[in-house]
């Protein structure tokens, strides 16, 4: 299977999904997660017509950025983001999705008021509550939102979460339903700086539950690229 074969596959399926919940799979977009794969095979993910990138780690990012890798479509950070590696994605990238603790925002913020821009973000929800995870809780990130007001220097666009890896497929709809809520939640309060439109969930093992729950990004990875081989690295 193609790359090209593998996206055409996956946009199929995203639509049966949106039908089946009532939705409009125009809605729905679709960023390939470019984990550990090289210029070429992104540049042909995004000749394949995915919507956007995704890059996990800020080396990858400089890497493939001035290959022109993702010319064409947004890149957005999906990765955990250290503090000393925020200057190297703040501008770079045309969203951090991955906004998981005060410290980070804090340094985003000071960053790009610095070079002078405004990062957009989306806030991470650690939607299983699993100790080993990052990301905010759905009271924190409500609190959060509320002051996005004293951070000019980013935007809050949305919400982002990785649910807990599943035993078997249906399970993680009640955290994508939970999710959901949220995001609505905090819509509904036109708070200052905020402004919700963007609901990243869903990867390649659970997007047509995400899709169900009111998931407008899926994150995919391996159905579009195949399996990751991460002994070669
Ligand atoms: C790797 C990754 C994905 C894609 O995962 P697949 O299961 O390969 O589709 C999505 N989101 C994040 C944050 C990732 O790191």
């Amino acid at each position: 299977m193609t790359i090209a074969e593998n996206v055409s596959l996956i946009r199929n399926r995203v639509a049966e999904a949106a039908r089946d919940a009532g939705r409009d799979p125009g809605e729905i977009t679709l960023l390939a997660a470019t984990k550990m794969n090289d210029a070429e095979r992104v540049r042909e993910a995004v000749a394949a017509g995915v919507d956007a990138c995704g890059e996990n780690r800020e080396q990858e990012l400089a890497q493939k950025l001035p290959l022109g890798a993702y010319e064409g479509v947004p890149v957005h950070f999906i990765g955990h983001l250290q503090i000393n590696k925020v200057n190297k994605v703040v501008g770079k990238v045309d969203m951090i999705q991955s906004v998981d603790r005060v410290e980070l925002l804090e340094a985003i913020n000071r960053t790009a008021l610095r070079l002078g821009v405004r990062q957009q973000i989306l806030f991470e929800i650690n939607i299983g509550e699993e100790p080993q995870k990052s990301g905010f809780t759905p009271e924190q990130a409500l609190e959060l939102a509320g002051r996005m007001g004293d951070y000019p220097g980013v935007y809050l666009r949305g919400l982002m979460a990785i649910p807990p890896i599943s035993e078997k497929k249906g399970d993680n709809r009640k955290y994508f339903a939970k999710m959901r809520n949220l995001f609505v939640d905090i819509q509904s309060k036109k708070y200052d700086n905020v402004s919700m439109v963007c609901l990243s969930m869903g990867m390649t093992d659970d997007f047509e539950d995400a899709i169900a729950e009111g998931s407008t990004m899926i994150r995919v990875g391996t159905a579009i690229f195949g399996a990751r081989n991460y002994a070669k690295t």
